[in-house]
């Protein structure tokens, strides 16, 4: 048997026996198709032309991403008998490069929350349990597909990350998340939330698989207006690849920041050694050590919860029961009391979360309150994204370099480096049963605030990592967080490799 076969047939395995940790909500195996398209990749392997490397490889996609074999549900019951009559071009882009779609991952509706327990199929369920065999969250939103990777019932998968969607469930899983620069791959057929934050991001228990993806979406899509067009991508290109990374490394070590806004007192103890042992091997390899500071990032969590949900309730205004998604209108609809059908649909369609978010977002937006909160995200966004230009060496690609004639400096008095390490989440990931079921005690609140190391690169539009780092003091793992200058993404995957999987 050829390992390509070999290895689909684990996954298969895999998919099967770890049913219980609710990662997949469809899968295709049950068709048998994809035996016949690895055969196929087989043969092109045997003769020396396989497509990538992703060539005859399974891959799971979150199911907020288009499928055309498998139903797109966004773990919503408003969608939950939607299938997709295209591919989104992230998935595209993924067969044709020969890889096989084997499932869709289980999330937080429509992608809102941190922990994939507000999905209409049930909460997805780490593979780690706690000491006293709790179960532990996944993270989220994307957590089953995290979880689909850290298991192998794939070998990589894509899922989303506005706000952390990717580098949590990552960091909760001991996994590698990589959020791309916004606007390098596309969006289209992925199923918005904030469309100015979405993110497509790349699940891989190495950095190597990562970058396999990332190699074969980082192009350009005209089906998307956000995404960058082909000019801006080699004026891009040309900052940050000339001379090529490896050079850039090996005559000039790196200079790496660590944002002191995110040392606070509420860090885990064993999140804190796993960042200080990932600074200390990278001292140890040459690269010098620079504290910095983002004085904005008290701020960006409480901005991201005004815009976030604010894009979110525009967004899903559209879920109706008429032009888009399931009816529970029933018998009860009369053409008189449209409106009824709409509360209807929307009132049994849609979880609470979700509707708390709409909630938020259209008081954010109405005409009393848009000044005081939705206004004012937006003046602290632009803080935050200027924080991070003042601090890193490399310009922003995007932004101006002269304003009105004048030459425009954005950096501060303080040191510049070259990418920044931070965690990715506060702690290690908490028992399911603090946050679903009779014993919950955790306020939305609480879940909010496990994104407050992720959310800044995401109002910025940065590129981020998260990678799993084991101190081999305790045995305890963490994941640990590298955020590049817009654009820099070669560089936000080399250090990533450089720290991923350690034992320090
Ligand atoms: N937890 C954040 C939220 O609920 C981030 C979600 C995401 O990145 N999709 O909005």
């Amino acid at each position: 048997m050829s390992s390509l076969l070999r290895e689909a047939e684990r996954c298969i395995a895999n998919q099967n026996s770890y049913t219980a940790l609710n990662a997949l909500i469809s899968t295709l195996h049950s068709s048998g198709q994809w035996l016949d398209r690895i055969k196929e990749a087989d043969t092109r392997r045997a003769q020396g032309r396989p497509e990538s490397r992703l060539d005859g490889r399974l891959v799971v996609i979150k199911d907020n991403i288009c499928t055309r074999e498998l139903p797109t549900t966004c773990a919503s019951r408003a969608l939950d008998k939607f299938t997709s009559p295209f591919n989104a071009t992230v998935v595209q882009q993924l067969e044709d490069a020969g890889a096989v779609v084997s499932g869709k991952a289980n999330l937080d509706e429509f992608g809102m929350g941190s922990h994939s327990v507000n999905s209409h199929f049930g909460p997805v369920k780490n593979m780690y349990r706690s000491r006293n065999a709790e179960d532990l969250s996944a993270g989220g939103s994307s957590g089953g597909s995290a979880v689909a990777v850290a298991t192998e019932q794939c070998y990589t998968a894509l899922g989303t990350d506005t706000g952390g969607s990717v580098r949590l469930p990552a960091a909760y899983t001991g996994i590698v998340g990589f959020k791309p620069s916004y606007g390098l791959i596309s969006r289209w057929g992925v199923v918005a939330y904030a469309n100015s934050l979405d993110t497509v991001g790349i699940f891989g228990r190495e950095v190597s698989s990562v970058r396999d993806v990332f190699d074969i979406l980082n192009q350009h899509d005209p089906r998307d207006p956000t995404n960058l067009s082909p000019d801006t991508r080699s004026r891009i290109g040309d900052q940050f690849t000339s001379p090529p990374l490896a050079s850039r490394m090996t005559t000039n070590p790196l200079k790496i920041g660590v944002p002191l806004e995110y040392n606070i007192s509420e860090l885990a103890p064993s999140v804190r050694r796993a960042w200080s042992r990932s600074l200390n091997h990278m001292l140890q390899q040459g690269h010098s050590i620079h504290p910095v500071s983002l004085p904005t990032t008290q701020l960006a969590l409480s901005a991201y919860y005004v815009l976030a949900p604010a894009e979110a309730s525009s967004n899903l205004a559209k879920y109706d029961g008429v032009r888009y998604g399931n009816s529970f209108g029933g018998d009860h609809y009369d053409p008189q009391m449209n409106s009824y059908l709409y509360a209807r649909t929307r009132g049994e369609g849609l979880g609470s979360e979700v509707k708390r978010r709409i909630l938020l977002g259209a008081f954010s937006l109405s005409a009393g309150a848009i000044d005081n909160y939705f206004i004012q995200a937006q003046r602290i966004r632009r803080l935050v994204q200027r924080d991070f230009n003042a601090t890193f060496l490399a310009n922003h690609p995007l932004m101006p370099r002269r304003l009105n004639g004048d030459d425009v400096n954005y950096k501060s008095s303080q040191a510049q480096v070259d990418i920044m390490i931070c965690p990715t989440a506060p702690s290690s990931p908490p028992a399911l049963s603090s946050l679903v079921g009779e014993g919950a005690n955790r306020s939305p609140l609480d879940a909010y605030m496990n994104d407050v190391f992720t959310v800044p690169a995401s109002l910025a539009g940065l590129p981020a990592a998260s990678v799993p780092v084991t101190d081999e003091s305790t045995d305890s793992l963490a994941g640990v967080q590298i955020i590049g200058q817009y654009g820099d993404d070669a560089l936000v995957l080399k250090v990533a490799e450089m720290l991923s999987n350690k034992r320090l």
